[in-house]
């Protein structure tokens, strides 16, 4: 029994209806990577900056954990923002 629920979720994956990543809104995308040669926050290994490419927003360098990490990317906070978008 718990098989067939399993068997279901793995098709609905299939047709691919839901990314759950996606779902924080707009992402901005890693521009460079580096290390800042300095001491990082427990758990952080390098800098990223970031880039939307929607309305091109650039983050500051951010410590992230590793390149994974980076590669995911991070919210937009000019496209995320709680107000209405002045577009
Ligand atoms: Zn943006």
């Amino acid at each position: 029994m718990k098989g067939e629920g399993r068997e279901m979720a793995r098709q609905e994956d299939l047709f691919g209806y839901r990314k759950p990543r996606v779902r924080r809104g707009h992402i901005a995308h890693m521009v460079d990577v580096g290390d800042h040669g300095c001491i990082y926050a427990a758990g952080n290994s390098c800098v990223a900056l970031f880039t939307c490419k929607r309305c091109g927003w650039t983050s500051d360098w951010l410590e992230r954990r590793n390149k994974t990490h980076v590669l995911q990317g991070v919210p937009c906070e000019a496209c995320n923002k709680p107000k209405k978008e002045a577009a």
